[in-house]
């Protein structure tokens, strides 16, 4: 029997932007996963610095940012519970709620390939869901091949196996933020919902427009 499939895609979407949920959009319709579930952390273990916009603030530019999709989802199960957030924790939180009928991916962009040996409980990782590894702009195509030596070739074909080449949608955070700080545009890298919520509330050092809020 075919099993269920659901995507989950963890990060901190400080803001979420338009390469968000175009590559998840896409990485779901090729797995054949029925939803995505954005999971927002509290705060990255591998960056150094916190999130600028507050949880509140990010679960509802996500919510915001879905609005019009059927099939995404947002979990605020990371932001409930202490920072940092480990991934193992949450795909095994979702493991118990949807039962052993469903598989479960998890999608990274590739810019998180080099980041990997330092994810808590990585091997553990690998083995209990389909790590997921989605193309990103400024990234060569995703290649496994040289953690072998320490993860062996079985992990790796799983890895290479579940890499999808989304389009390539080059956009960040970091971009957003420093141009939002800079006070310059950022229309075509946002749901306008998104970046009326970020301008009303005057988020990332825009300039508010809400009236004494
Ligand atoms: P920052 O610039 O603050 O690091 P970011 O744009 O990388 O942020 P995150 O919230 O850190 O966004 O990313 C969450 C996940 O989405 C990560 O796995 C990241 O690799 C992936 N991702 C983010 N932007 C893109 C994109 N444009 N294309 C493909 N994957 C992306």
């Amino acid at each position: 029997m075919t099993k269920r499939k659901i995507a989950l895609f963890g990060g901190t979407f400080d803001p979420v932007h338009l390469g968000h949920t175009t590559v998840a959009e896409d990485a779901a319709r090729r797995i054949g996963a029925e939803k995505i579930i954005f999971i927002p952390a509290k705060r990255s273990p591998l960056k150094g610095f916190l999130p600028k916009a507050n949880d509140k603030h990010r679960h509802k530019m996500i919510t915001l940012a879905i609005a019009e999709q059927e099939t995404f989802e947002v979990s605020d199960c990371e932001l409930k519970k202490p920072a940092p957030s480990y991934t193992l924790e949450t795909v095994r939180q979702f493991q118990n709620e949807y039962g052993g009928g469903t598989l479960i991916h998890w999608l990274v962009g590739a810019d998180s390939i080099d980041d990997l040996t330092y994810w808590h409980e990585i091997v553990e990782l690998i083995d209990t869901c389909l790590l997921t590894t989605m193309y990103r702009a400024g990234c060569e195509p995703p290649d496994f091949t040289k953690y072998e030596p320490i993860w062996g070739p079985q992990r790796i074909e799983k890895l290479q196996q579940n890499v999808i080449p989304t389009p390539l949608v080059d956009i960040s955070s970091t971009e957003i933020r420093e141009r939002l700080a800079a006070g310059r545009g950022v229309t075509d890298m946002l749901n306008p919902s998104v970046a009326e919520y970020i301008r009303k509330h005057g988020l990332y050092g825009s300039k508010s427009t809400a009236n004494g809020e």
